[in-house]
């Protein structure tokens, strides 16, 4: 039996009160994450032991290795994991405000200004028909918005995620009544972005390792 774990959030239910409330937190983490940890290992129950033993990013990124009759649950409920866990290492009480350092810097190149930034983000989210997730992505040295249907990954097409946001409808139904604008807002009063610098930061260094590491034309 595969043995992916839910992981425990870094934060109390109610540690984001206001802007997320502790009941829908709490079912969202127990109930809906918790579900994608039981239906993956479920499904790598039945495949080689070798895929059992990746971790949930790495089986994302060699989605192609997983037998084909199983890797649409594989992608759904890895990438239901996976999405899942990154988002709450991406929240925490007293978060908000606006990236510093190399991201921040990135973000002004990028967007123009956080403020744009922060527009564009809302304005692609409201575009996305249907469930999925909005993506920060770090690809070719550039950050990229972009949104990914279901519970698709920016892994399984070797991207870097650096931030994401779930724009299913169970994650802002209840506490926002399907107002996404409002829940865009609450999310902006607590991602942590120390967290999100440092991921920014790892991105960079890894792509640079990658570029080392090419061999050389003959
Ligand atoms: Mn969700």
């Amino acid at each position: 039996m595969a043995g992916h774990t839910l992981p425990d959030l870094p934060y109390a239910y109610d540690a984001l009160e206001p802007h997320v409330d502790a009941r829908a937190l709490k079912l969202h983490h127990r109930r809906i994450h918790q579900g994608h940890v039981d239906r993956l290992n479920a499904v790598l129950g039945q495949l080689d032991p070798s895929l059992q033993e990746l971790p949930v990013d790495e089986l994302l990124r060699h989605i192609d290795e997983v037998p084909e009759d199983s890797r649409s649950a594989v992608r759904n409920h890895g990438g239901g994991h996976a999405n899942h866990s990154l988002l709450w290492a991406s929240l925490a009480p007293g978060g908000g405000g606006a990236p510093s350092g190399a991201l921040g810097q990135a973000i002004d190149e990028t967007f123009g200004s956080f403020e744009t930034f922060q527009g564009r983000f809302s304005l692609i989210a409201a575009n996305l028909f249907g469930s999925g997730w909005i993506w920060l992505i770090l690809t070719r040295g550039k950050l990229v918005l972009y949104t990914l249907p279901n519970h698709d990954s920016p892994l399984l097409v070797g991207e870097r995620p650096l931030l994401g946001l779930d724009l299913w409808e169970h994650a802002y139904c209840t506490e926002h009544q399907w107002r996404q604008g409002d829940y865009v807002d609450a999310f902006w009063k607590i991602v942590d972005w120390n967290a999100v610098g440092r991921r920014y930061e790892a991105a960079r260094e890894a792509a640079g390792q990658r570029r080392c590491h090419q061999p050389q034309p003959a």
